[in-house]
C-alpha cells in the first residue's frame, strides 16, 4: 500500500433498493427488533423494502412489525419477542448482543420461530437451532490481510463491545496460528476521541509507519481520515488503515430476501393453500405451543443459496454464513479507489494487481493539469489582447519562465498538460480551519495535478504536497524607490574618510603634540645651550604642532626629536600616518569617481527601526509565513509593526507591492529572484537594497503521492545539470532588461575626476593664503605697537621704518635698529643668572622664559 492507504474490507457491492425485484409474498408477517442506538438506518431499509413490495402486491401483503428497544435489557428484549410472537410472525430479524443472546436462543428455540441476527456472533460453538448469523464472520480474513501486507504491530481502535469481541477473535486467530503480531488496542466514544488517539498514537510514533485497524462505523471512520489528511502538524502519508465495517441495512435487506424465499417455499408446500399460522402464542402459557411450520422454515432458510446485497447468502450447519466472499480494497489519497483481492473463507486471499491506477497506460494519455500564478516574468499573458480576455487556462496563452520550463518538463516526463491560472490568484497559506488556499490549496484538493509556479519550498507545505528538487534558489529582499543620486560635493574628498575618523585624527595630531611637548620638557636632551648663555629647547608647543603636521603631511620639518621618548612619540605617529594616508589614498580614487546613491534603507536592521519609510509583505504566501514564525528579534519587531500599521501595509500581489514602491514611500519585502527581475524593467526606479533574509528555492509541487514525482524531480535535475535553468534565467532576466547597465550596477565604471569633485581643496588652499596675509599683517602691526612703545617713538614712524624694511628687505643707515633682536633660533631662552650651565643634571636653576 502507497501513501495513506485505506483498505476497506468489505463485502457489500451494492445497494440499491429500487433496482431489485422481489416476488410477492401472500399475507406474512416478519417481525424485527432492533437496538435504539443503531435503528434508523435499519428501520429506513425494512420500511423502504416493505414500501417497494407494497407498490407490486398482488394478493397479499408483507407487513413489518418493528419493536425498537436497549438491546442490553434483556427483559424488554423477552417482552419485545413475546409480543411479536403474539402477532404470529414468521421470522425475526435483529440484533442480537451479548446479554440478549441467551434470551433471544431460548424464546426462538422454545417457540420454533427463527431469528436472523444481524449481530457479531459470539462463538462459533453456542448457538441455537434456530438462530442464523448473517453477518459473516471475517476475522480469519483480516488476519490473512494483515499477514499479506506483514504488519508486525497494529493499532486496534474500536468503539462498540462488537468490536471487543471480534478484538478477541482476532487474538484467538493469531494464537492458532501461532503468529506474533504486535496489537495495541484502544476504545474510543466518538470521532474526536479517536482523531485525539490517532494524533497521540503519530506522536508516540514519529518515526514509524501506522497501522491501524479501524473498527468504527464507516462514516465515522470517514470523518477521522479525513480530519487527520487535512491536519498539517500530521505527516499523513505514514498512516495505513484497514477498515472492516459491513452495512449493517443491505444485511436486513439480504434478511428479508431470505424471509422471502422461504416463506414462498413454505406456500408452494403447502398447495398456495392460505398460511394457518398460530395466533396469539402467549409466552405465558403454561404449555407452549411452537409456531407451526417453524422447523420447515428454518430448514428452508438453511438450505437456501441467494446473491443478495452482501455476496452470496447461505449457511452452515450450525446458522453462520457459508460461502461467502469478501472484496479486499484499496484506496490510496491520489490514486483512487482499486479492488486488490478478494478472500473466501475456505479458499484463504487471493491477491492480484490493482484493477485501477491512476499511473496506468490509459491514464498515460490524460492531459494534467499544470497550475501557475501570473506574476511576471514566470508567467504572464502572451500579448494585449489576450490579456483583456483573461483566459484562465489555456497553455497557449502563457509566457514566461514557468510556461518554458513546464514544456521542457513535460517531454522529459512525457505527459500531456494544460496550463491554468490558480483560482483564487494566492500562492498558498494556511487558514485558520487547517485547511490551505491558493496554489497549495488546489494541490491538497487534488483539483490539480501539479503547480509549475514561483512557489516555495517550505516545511509547512511540504506536510501537505510534495515538492521536488529546489529550481530557483532566491531568498527574501527589500525592493526600494532608487532615490537622488547624490550630488558631487566640494568637499567630496572627506568621503573617503568618515566624519568620526576625521574627529579623531584632529584630536590625535593635536593630543600628539601635546606629549611631544611634554616629553621634550622633560627631556635633558632636547636642551641644547644657545650662545654660551641661554639653553633652548627646540619643541615649543608651536614647534611641536608644526612637526606633527609636517609628518602627517608626509613632508617632514627642520627640527627632529633626539630624547627617545620623542622619537618613540614620532615614530608612532609617523606609523599612525602611513596607514591613514594610505587607507584615505585607496578610497579616495573609488569615492570621487562614483556617484553614490542616497539610500536611506540598507538593512532589515535599518527598517526595522525607522518609521518613516513603510514597508510590507504578500498577504499569503511564504514571505509572510517566513515573518509569523520568526524568532528573530528584528523580524519579530517587522512582524509587529506590519500587523498592527493602518493603512494595512499588506498586498494581494506583488504587482500592487512594486506599484507602491514607485508611487510611495514604502518599501516591499520581495523574494529576490522577482527583485531583481522588476529593478530591469521601465521605469527603472527599483532597487534591491541589503542582503537577502533568508535564502530557500522554488520546487515544482505535486499532491501527495502523485505518480509524478519522482519522475519531475529527475527532470529538474536534469534541466539543472545540462545548464537549461540557467539558460532560461537568463533569458527572461537578463536579455529581457529594459534599463542600461550602469543604473542598475552600483559599482560605476572609471569616470575621470572633474573639477567639481576637487574643488575643495582649491577654497582650502585660497581660504589658507588669506588667513596669512591677514596674520602676517596683524602680527605686523603688533610688533610695530611694541617696538613704539619701547623706543617711545610714534607708532606711525615705527609702522614706516618696518615697512621700509619688509620692502627693501635690508637696513638703511638712517633707520633705527629694531629694538627687538632678530632671532637665530627657533626658540630662545635668556638665561638670567651666572654664566654657567649650574647643576649636575644639566638643567638651569632659574629660567626665565621669553617666547
Ligand atoms: N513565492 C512565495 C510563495 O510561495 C510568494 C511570497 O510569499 O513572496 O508563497
Amino acid at each position: 500500500m502507497t501513501n495513506f492507504g485505506t483498505c476497506v474490507f468489505q463485502n457489500v457491492r451494492e445497494m440499491n433498493l429500487s433496482d431489485r425485484s422481489y416476488d410477492l409474498l401472500r399475507k406474512s408477517m416478519e417481525g424485527a427488533i432492533f437496538d435504539s442506538s443503531n435503528s434508523k438506518d435499519l428501520k429506513h431499509a425494512l420500511e423502504k423494502q416493505i414500501e417497494f413490495l407494497s407498490k407490486q402486491e398482488v394478493n397479499t401483503k408483507l407487513r413489518a412489525e418493528i419493536q425498537e428497544l436497549e438491546s442490553t435489557d434483556s427483559f424488554a428484549v423477552s417482552n419485545a419477542i413475546c409480543s411479536l410472537l403474539k402477532k404470529g410472525v414468521y421470522g425475526i430479524i435483529g440484533i442480537s448482543d451479548a446479554s440478549a443472546l441467551s434470551t433471544i436462543q431460548s424464546y426462538s428455540n422454545t417457540f420454533k420461530v427463527p431469528f436472523i441476527s444481524l449481530s457479531m456472533t459470539q462463538n462459533s460453538s453456542n448457538h441455537g437451532q434456530f438462530q442464523l448469523f448473517i453477518r459473516p464472520v471475517f476475522i480469519n480474513g483480516l488476519l490473512d490481510v494483515i499477514i499479506h501486507y506483514g504488519w508486525e504491530r497494529i493499532l486496534y481502535v474500536y468503539d462498540t463491545d462488537e468490536g471487543l469481541i471480534r478484538l478477541q477473535q482476532l487474538f484467538q486467530a493469531v494464537n492458532a496460528r501461532e503468529r506474533t503480531i504486535d496489537i495495541d488496542v484502544k476504545r474510543v466514544n466518538n470521532t474526536e476521541t479517536c482523531y485525539q488517539e490517532l494524533k497521540l498514537f503519530h506522536q508516540r510514533n514519529e518515526k514509524a509507519n501506522l497501522r491501524i485497524f479501524l473498527d468504527i462505523p464507516t462514516d465515522k471512520a470517514q470523518t477521522v481520515i479525513v480530519r487527520l489528511k487535512n491536519d498539517t502538524t500530521v505527516a499523513n502519508h505514514k498512516f495505513h488503515f484497514l477498515l472492516g465495517d459491513l452495512l449493517e441495512p443491505a444485511l436486513v435487506l439480504d434478511s428479508v430476501s431470505l424471509l422471502k424465499r422461504a416463506l414462498e417455499k413454505l406456500n408452494a408446500k403447502n398447495g398456495n393453500k392460505k398460511l394457518n399460522n398460530i395466533h396469539n402464542m402467549k409466552c405465558t402459557d403454561s404449555q407452549f405451543v411452537s409456531m407451526n411450520n417453524g422447523s420447515f422454515m428454518m430448514e428452508t432458510l438453511k438450505g437456501l443459496v441467494i446473491d443478495g446485497l452482501t455476496g452470496r447468502v447461505n449457511f452452515d450447519e450450525n446458522g453462520f454464513r457459508d460461502d461467502f466472499q469478501i472484496q479486499l480494497v484499496e484506496i490510496t489519497m491520489n490514486m483512487g479507489l482499486a479492488s486488490v483481492g478478494s478472500w473466501k473463507r475456505k479458499d484463504g486471499l487471493h491477491t492480484h494487481e490493482p484493477e485501477r491506477r491512476r499511473d496506468e497506460p490509459e491514464q498515460k494519455n490524460k492531459t494534467r493539469i499544470v497550475t501557475s500564478i501570473l506574476d511576471a516574468p514566470y508567467m504572464m499573458y502572451k500579448d494585449e489582447e489576450t490579456k483583456k480576455r483573461q483566459p484562465r487556462c489555456g497553455k497557449e496563452n502563457f509566457i514566461g519562465f514557468c510556461p518554458d520550463l513546464a514544456k521542457k518538463i513535460a517531454s522529459i516526463v512525457n505527459i500531456n498538460y494544460d496550463i491554468c491560472v490558480v483560482k483564487d490568484l494566492k500562492y498558498g497559506e494556511r487558514l485558520d480551519n487547517d485547511t490551505w488556499n491558493g496554489i497549495i490549496g488546489e494541490l491538497t484538493r487534488d483539483e490539480t495535478d501539479l503547480a509549475i509556479a514561483p512557489i516555495t519550498i517550505t516545511s509547512e507545505r511540504e506536510r501537505v504536497v510534495d515538492f521536488t528538487k529546489p529550481f530557483m534558489s532566491l531568498g527574501i529582499s527589500i525592493m526600494i524607490r532608487k532615490t537622488a543620486v547624490k550630488k558631487a560635493s566640494v568637499f567630496s574628498f572627506m568621503d573617503p574618510l568618515s566624519y568620526e575618523i576625521w574627529m579623531c585624527i584632529l584630536f590625535a595630531y593635536i593630543g600628539v603634540s601635546v606629549v611631544l611637548f611634554l616629553v621634550s620638557r622633560f627631556s635633558p636632551t632636547e636642551w641644547h645651550v644657545e650662545e654660551g648663555t641661554s639653553i633652548s629647547n627646540d619643541f615649543t608647543i608651536s614647534n611641536s604642532l608644526w612637526y606633527s603636521l609636517g609628518a602627517f603631511m608626509q613632508q617632514g620639518c627642520d627640527i627632529s626629536p633626539r630624547s627617545v621618548s620623542g622619537r618613540i612619540v614620532g615614530s608612532v605617529w609617523w606609523f599612525f600616518t602611513l596607514i591613514i594616508i594610505s587607507s584615505y589614498t585607496a578610497n579616495l580614487a573609488a569615492f570621487l569617481t562614483v556617484e553614490r546613491m542616497l539610500t536611506p534603507i540598507e538593512s532589515a536592521e535599518d527598517l526595522a527601526k525607522q518609521t518613516e519609510i513603510q514597508y510590507g509583505i504578500l498577504d499569503s504566501g511564504s514571505t509572510k509565513a517566513f515573518f509569523q514564525q520568526s524568532k528573530f528579534p528584528v523580524h519579530e519587531r517587522m512582524w509587529a509593526y506590519m500587523q498592527s500599521a493602518s493603512p494595512s501595509v499588506f498586498v494581494g500581489d506583488n504587482k500592487e507591492g512594486i506599484k507602491k514602491v514607485r508611487n510611495e514611500n514604502y518599501a516591499f519585502l520581495i523574494e529576490s529572484t522577482t527583485n531583481e527581475y522588476i529593478n530591469m524593467r521601465k521605469p527603472c526606479n527599483t532597487m534591491k537594497v541589503g542582503p537577502n533574509l533568508d535564502s530557500k528555492g522554488y520546487g515544482i509541487a505535486t499532491p501527495i503521492g502523485s505518480d509524478l514525482r519522482d519522475g519531475l524531480t529527475l527532470a529538474v535535475l536534469k534541466l539543472r545539470e545540462g545548464g537549461d535553468l540557467e539558460e532560461m534565467r537568463k533569458n527572461w532576466w537578463e536579455r529581457k532588461s529594459e534599463c542600461p547597465v550602469k543604473e542598475n550596477n552600483n559599482d560605476g565604471g572609471q569616470a575621470e575626476l572633474t573639477l567639481e569633485n576637487v574643488a575643495g581643496i582649491f577654497y582650502i588652499l585660497v581660504a589658507g593664503l588669506a588667513l596669512s596675509v591677514i596674520m602676517a599683517f596683524l602680527e605686523f602691526m603688533y610688533k610695530s605697537k611694541v617696538d613704539s612703545q619701547r623706543s617711545k617713538k610714534s607708532f606711525g614712524s615705527v609702522i614706516r621704518c618696518k615697512a621700509r624694511l619688509s620692502f627693501r628687505g635690508s637696513l638703511d643707515r638712517d633707520t633705527p635698529a629694531p629694538t627687538t633682536p632678530l632671532r637665530k633660533s627657533m626658540s630662545t631662552y635668556t638665561y638670567t643668572g651666572p654664566s654657567h650651565v649650574a647643576g649636575t643634571d644639566g638643567f638651569p636653576d632659574n629660567l626665565h622664559t621669553q617666547v
